[in-house]
């Protein structure tokens, strides 16, 4: 018998099919991310019931409301909630302006209050819940603002550095240091590894390619688009989410494709002025 059973809870579509991972042991459960909008994090909430075990623990694996919003209803006051230290922080920083922002479009699905992890984790930390060894590695910014993984034997929680057969949130604009991240990722989980995405189902350590192909893809149709420009216009945004709907078909959540149009032509124009700036310096 395994020490250890995973469970997954898949949110709705309306709550982007994010995924929140049930880390069930002899004596207790440990959560990893905290889902998003209230009708699935009471959902949530009941399965956790309905494994008769005391939550022992939840971790926030990056800086998003789709992963941290549940933490509040699901760990109350008492329960620990761990995160990177660059994660927590972020968390801190960016909760209010999130609720401000995505309330009106949600309602009362969006909580009213937050949660900011405060057992801050450092890369290499070792977390010991219910006779289980966690690891948490620091990525920094790649999807959102702060990224990082936990590790459990040979599976991998690794938030939403690899969107697993959906389109991915862009909006943060640091597709290059995705990227890279993605590069580093991907020699450091071999192919033993079970990968848990954020979204999407779980799978081998080719998801990590896969992502980064899309983002490839991506960045060469809004540099192509844009030009040069730091935002596109809404005809380009609709090539935009053509030609990316043409490159991953049948895919949920095509309305983030546009989302995070601007952002990422942002982040291209800053490049190019970037590698300017460093030229000049160079000459
Ligand atoms: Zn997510």
């Amino acid at each position: 018998m395994p020490e250890y059973r995973i469970h997954t809870y898949i949110a709705a579509e309306a709550g982007l099919l994010v995924n929140s991972f049930l880390v069930e042991a002899a004596d207790g459960v440990v959560l990893v991310d905290a889902n998003l909008l209230l009708s699935d994090v009471r959902a949530l909430g009941a399965r956790i019931a309905a494994l008769h075990k005391p939550l022992l623990g939840v971790f926030v694996t990056h800086a998003h409301p789709d992963h941290f919003n549940g933490l509040p209803v699901l760990a109350g006051d008492d329960v620990p909630v761990y995160a990177t230290a660059d994660v927590a922080d972020t968390i801190a920083r960016i909760a209010d302006a999130k609720r401000a922002q995505w309330q009106p479009v949600y309602g009362a699905e969006w909580p009213d209050q937050h949660r900011v992890p405060d057992r801050r984790l450092a890369d290499g930390d070792i977390i010991e819940l219910g006779g289980l060894r966690f690891t948490a590695h620091t990525v920094g910014a790649a999807e959102s603002d702060a990224d990082s993984y936990l590790t459990l034997g040979d599976a991998a929680f690794i938030g939403d550095l690899a969107f697993h057969g959906t389109h991915p949130y862009t909006a943060d604009g640091h597709t290059g240091r995705w990227l890279t991240a993605l590069d580093t990722l991907t020699g450091v989980l071999d192919g033993a590894t079970t990968l848990y995405p954020g979204h999407g189902a779980p799978g081998d350590v080719s998801m990590l390619a896969e992502q980064r192909r899309y983002l490839m893809m991506y960045r060469e149709t809004v540099r192509r688009l844009a030009a040069g420009a730091p935002v596109l216009t809404d005809v380009q945004r609709a090539e935009l989410t053509t030609v990316m709907t043409r490159f991953l078909p049948d895919a949920p959540l095509t309305w983030m494709i546009g989302l995070g149009a601007d952002a990422v032509a942002a982040e291209l124009a800053d490049e190019i002025t970037g590698d300017a700036a460093a030229e000049a310096v160079a000459a």
